[in-house]
Parts: structure tokens; sequence; C-alpha cells
């Protein structure tokens, strides 16, 4: 079991719901949930989020604008993001790492690759901060 709080973002309800299941699966039951990037912005602002899980096509504010505007706050610049995404071409991801998002998964996916690219994360993060 992991106290990390993961906000996870999606348009799809049924997406969340996947995502969340597999995070469960996986140790995470700290979870809140947005379904747009502006409704994404709200929940960081006012819950201890340690861990952003995004989609990138979303109504309102899509993942890629999401993810810039964490980016540009001082409190949320450093935030972990995990781009979860059925855009897949090599372009798309580019653009999405450019963005800075810190990885990138398309779906479909299975819980053991959410976990492979959390951990993956969570130890970068930590190497920063050591
Ligand atoms: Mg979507």
């Amino acid at each position: 079991m992991s106290a990390m709080k993961i906000l996870v973002v999606d348009d799809s309800i049924t997406i969340r719901r996947i995502i969340i299941n597999a995070l469960k699966t996986i140790g995470y039951t700290q979870v809140a949930e947005a379904n747009n990037g502006k409704d994404g912005l709200a929940k960081v602002a006012n819950t201890a989020v340690d861990f952003v899980i995004t989609d990138w096509n979303m109504p309102e504010m899509n993942g890629l604008e999401f993810t810039k505007a964490l980016r540009a706050e001082g409190p949320t610049a450093d935030l972990p993001i995990l781009m979860i995404t059925t855009r897949g071409t090599e372009n798309d991801v580019i653009e999405a790492l450019q963005a800075k998002v810190n990885s990138y998964i398309v779906k479909p996916f299975t819980p053991q690759e959410l976990k492979e690219k959390i951990d993956e994360i969570v130890r970068s993060m930590e190497m920063k901060a050591a």
C-alpha cells in the first residue's frame, strides 16, 4: 500500500474506473478524480495531490493544456505527470514529452505496465530530490 494520492483525469468515467481499479490492484488506494483539465486544476488546488495521471483528449481543457498549466505554476511545476492516451504516434509522444509529462502510456495498458511507469517516475523524482 502506498499513501501517495493520485489524481486521475479522464473524460470517460469507464476509463477512470479502469485506471482506478488497476491502481488498487498495484496498491494505490488514495485517489481523486477529475473529468477534464479544468476540473483537474481545481482538484490540484484544493487537494493534496502527489501524482497525476491524465488523458490527452478531453473537452474544456485537454491533457496537454492541463500539463502546461501545471508546469507553469510554482507549486505544481514538478508534480509527476503520467499521460495515458489513445494517441500513439511518434509525434504525439514527442509533443507530450515537450510539454513535460514525465512518462506516457498508450491505451490499452495492463496494471503491470502502469506499475512499472509509476515506479520509474517515483524513482526519478527521488533521485532528483536526493
Ligand atoms: Mg478522452
